[in-house]
């Protein structure tokens, strides 16, 4: 596990911070000798990863100065951290004691996230700027008694753990794969895609027992197709039934970022094809629905529009999804569908500015008055975004229960407009503050 190191003068926060951080799920890992604070080592969990937290201002080494003590826990975290967490505070500017920690800082190799703490209410973040001079790039305004800005800090932080802390899944290739009952199209889609002008597809297509992976470049993104109904063709006897299939379909979708869900325009929407589709928003990722067969429809605005109404009441629960209509056969409008999963797979994966968040869940405030439910009126003092794929948000709250379907629905229509996350779902988490 990787191990981050607090640091700086006395009284700027650390463990304040420290304490935030480390949050309720405090796990205290192990003791360090010779120190007399006994919160000084805990573990942190954020997003995917878990660390380990030192607060050297815990740490009371000897005897001596402050100057000299506040060396000493800058030396301990540059030999025991792989990230250093330097801490100043706002409200004092830059002071001598923060440029001799920071003269200590300059000689270690180690990476350096400065954090300007105080920084209580946006006006303040004026204050941030004077600190660019320490050296150590952006400074991340903080508020440790409020507990702002500590989401982007923690972000900053884990980008800057060794390879092996990070997640897999950091390639910017989209995979993405089709679902839908048998028949529907899904090989034809997938060959119409591949023999598509100005899809460039590498020799080397991966065949796992599940699917058949094969990719592309087109526009010089690089696209992954996973193809479980190929396979199934080919496949033995006992594999070609439903419940194989399912189980194909449910590996591939875990595996993608995006899923086509297609439906069928000739037939029309079936039971089946709403419980396919709900595999895909269950987990969490991105969709596009294709109507296939669209040829087969004579095709009009009006009778686009219909179906699409039809649609739209079908699967309510993939109110963000957008909707592609095409033929495999005739391969019309086959060319309108991988930009949608492009931008789809964008916006599962975007990340907002916690600032402009918040200016957003503000004005979303203003705009409509939180719900008052048994006397009690629901306050939201602070939001983050907490992960992608699908993008999550926490929003901290004084109590929790008071965050009602119908008012999450209205921050998440919010949220949507603002930012633009068509083709993903998202997902909003109250907390309690
Ligand atoms: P899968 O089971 O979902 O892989 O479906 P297939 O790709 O094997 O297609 C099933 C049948 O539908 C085949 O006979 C295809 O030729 C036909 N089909 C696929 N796409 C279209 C389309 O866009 N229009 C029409 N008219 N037929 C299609």
């Amino acid at each position: 596990k990787s191990v981050v190191a607090v640091v700086g003068r006395p009284n700027v926060g650390k463990s304040t911070i420290f304490n935030r951080l480390v949050g309720e799920r405090i796990s205290i890992v192990e003791d360090v000798p010779g120190i007399t604070r006994d919160r000084i080592y805990a573990q942190v969990e954020w997003l995917t990863t878990t660390f380990n937290l030192i607060d050297t201002g815990g740490i009371e080494l000897s005897d001596e100065p402050l100057l000299v003590q506040m060396r000493e826990q800058a030396e301990v975290a540059m030999n025991e951290a792989d990230v250093i967490i330097f801490i100043v505070n706002g409200r004092d500017g830059i002071t001598a004691a923060d440029e001799e920690v920071a003269k200590i800082l300059y000689k270690s190799n180690k990476p350096v996230v400065l954090a300007v703490n105080k920084v209580d209410n946006p006006e303040m973040r004026e204050n941030i700027y004077e600190f660019y001079s320490l050296g150590f790039g952006e400074p991340y305004p903080i508020s440790g008694t409020h507990s702002l800005g500590l989401g982007d800090l923690l972000d900053a932080v884990v980008q800057h753990f060794p390879e092996l802390d990070q997640t897999p899944d950091d390639d910017d290739t989209i995979y993405f794969s089709l679902i839908g009952r048998p028949n529907v199209g899904k090989s034809s889609l997938v060959n119409a895609l591949l023999n598509q002008e100005r899809v460039i597809v590498s020799d080397i297509a991966g065949t796992t027992r599940d699917a058949v992976d094969t990719p592309f470049n087109k526009d010089d993104r690089d696209f992954v197709i996973i193809d479980t109904a190929g396979m199934r063709k080919r496949g033995k006897i006992y594999e070609t039934t439903e419940k194989y299939s399912i189980l194909r379909a449910l590996k591939a979708i875990e595996r993608s970022d995006v899923v086509l869900t297609l439906i069928d325009a000739e037939t029309g929407i079936i039971e089946q094809d709403k419980k396919i589709a709900g595999y895909a928003h269950d987990a969490g990722k991105a969709v596009v629905i294709v109507v296939n067969k669209w040829d087969t429809v004579e095709s009009n605005e009006k009778a686009m529009k219909e179906f699409e109404e039809k649609i739209r009441a079908h699967f309510l629960f993939l109110d963000y999804a957008p909707i592609v209509f095409l033929s495999a056969l005739t391969r019309k409008r086959t060319h309108t569908l991988i930009p949608k999963v492009l931008e789809a797979s964008e916006n599962h994966a975007k990340r907002v500015q916690t600032n402009v968040l918040n200016d957003v869940i503000m004005d979303a405030l203003a705009m409509n008055p939180t719900p008052t439910i048994k006397g009690q009126r629901l306050k939201i003092l602070y939001a983050t975004q907490v992960s992608v794929k699908p993008p999550s948000f926490v929003v901290f709250v004084n109590d929790p229960e008071l965050l009602h379907f119908s008012y999450e629905r209205f921050l998440e229509n919010r949220i949507r407009e603002a930012f633009g996350f068509e083709g993903t779902p998202i997902k909003i988490f109250a907390r309690k503050r």
